[in-house]
């Protein structure tokens, strides 16, 4: 009996995931743009399924798709379990989509004895990745009328069109998410479950299949910060009268490299990033002593005090370095995403789920944004399950074993089901 279910859930988990795949496909990779064709086609597939599947479809005023039993009637706030639709420019299949399979997974598995559990929905969102639009959570942020006005006027990354127009396009009330009026109030739902792909090489490592998160890290970023020296001859200006902007930047990353590796061994959670530096390419040589660099910052941490930490001690380092070095760092404007924290109250039921089931649970922060922080930063009590994936995520090369997701299938179901 457990043997023929487990080949079902394989199964139709398998077809969901090559006909999303399929309709999607990019080479390398699959694209589904935010609001655009492929993220619309994906919807379109998943309310085929789950209608096939018994499951009640509505599609909200922003272009989510949610989904129900039919039979359920209750009017209490549910519990939403769902996570995105779209993906990043040729992308893997996983990321996003493998949480809205899921989400139809467990309502489906429900089903036989749905009223010993609180209401549930499926949600499948749409507009979560930046990549097309420069900003994030668009879906989510809009669902609970949080959405920054002035992120409809967001260009596409090609130049081609604004994020208003491209809903305006799809049939979006884009009037109304201006004016942030919200689908739902963060009372409306009782709390949002969100199953996704491990982004990182972790679970891989450790050989963990399914980890429950205990908190999205936030960050804060400068997507530019300037080093001012000035430029001189290589060979003729002596180290003691140089005022060498890329050993400047050096050595803050080297420093900053260094309190990064203290405060972890003191048990912190931090990550440090300069992912773009560029000297000034119209007057840049190989003869060239560097006058100025430009270069991006960003850390990220679940705790909010400890990315504070660190930030103040880069801003010491600065001032200490420009005095020895003789040069000027100048920041742009600072970028703040708030961490989030998961429901302690959810962690522990989903602990105990594993535990029934005899699934080993570890525990892991989780370093990319979800959805689940907008929900959890809007008071609802949001938790999430990883699922191992080889190969990160953000490329075609995503790996997620059907047996490991199902895995988080049935920790999910049982947690819904029974509480810790
Ligand atoms: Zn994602």
């Amino acid at each position: 009996m457990t043997m023929v279910k487990a080949l079902t859930d394989a199964a139709l988990a398998e077809r969901i995931f090559t006909a999303v795949a399929d309709a999607s496909s990019d080479a390398p990779g699959v694209s589904r743009e935010s609001y655009g064709a492929g993220e619309t086609r994906a919807l379109e597939i998943i309310a085929e399924i789950a209608a096939e599947n018994g499951l009640t479809c509505e599609t909200d005023a922003y272009g989510n798709l949610w989904m129900r039993l039919p039979e359920d009637s209750r009017r209490e706030p549910p519990v939403v379990i769902g996570s995105h639709l779209d993906s990043v420019p040729h992308g893997g299949n996983f990321d996003g989509l493998a949480g809205v399979v899921a989400a139809m997974m467990v309502l489906i598995r429900t089903r036989p004895y749905y009223d010993d559990a609180p209401p549930l929905r499926a949600l499948a969102l749409r507009g979560e990745e930046s990549a097309w639009y420069g900003k994030a959570y668009i879906g989510s942020l809009a669902l609970l009328g949080k959405l920054p006005p002035n992120a409809l006027d967001l260009h596409h990354r090609n130049g081609t069109g604004t994020l208003g127009e491209a809903m305006s396009h799809i049939g979006i009330d884009t009037h109304a998410i201006r004016a942030g009026h919200a689908v739902l109030e963060p009372k409306d739902i009782s709390a949002y479950l969100e199953l996704h792909i491990e982004q990182g090489p972790v679970m891989v490592a450790r050989n963990w299949p399914i980890t429950v998160v205990t908190g999205i890290r936030g960050n804060v970023r400068h997507n530019t910060v300037h080093c001012i020296g000035e430029a001189g001859h290589s060979g003729a200006v002596p180290r003691w009268l140089r005022k060498d902007a890329v050993l400047a930047m050096a050595e803050l990353l080297s420093r900053m490299d260094e309190h990064w590796r203290v405060l972890l061994q003191m048990g912190m959670d931090l990550v440090m990033t300069s992912g773009i530096c560029t000297t000034a390419t119209d007057s840049h040589a190989v003869s060239v002593i560097p006058g100025d660099i430009r270069f991006s910052l960003e850390i990220r941490s679940q705790d909010a005090a400890t990315m504070e930490r660190f930030y103040d001690l880069i801003r010491q380092e600065c001032r200490a370095i420009e005095t020895s070095r003789g040069v000027s760092f100048a920041f742009d404007q600072r970028i703040d995403t708030a961490p989030a924290t998961m429901d302690t109250g959810w962690i522990t039921r989903l602990e105990a789920a594993a535990h029934r089931l005899s699934l080993p649970l570890e525990s892991i922060p989780s370093g990319a944004g979800h959805d689940a922080a907008v929900f959890a930063n809007a008071g609802i009590p949001s938790a999430m399950v990883f699922v191992r994936n080889d190969h990160g995520s953000h490329n075609p090369f995503e790996a997620m074993e059907i047996a490991d997701f199902l895995k988080g299938v049935d920790l999910l179901a049982e947690a819904v089901h029974v509480p810790g």
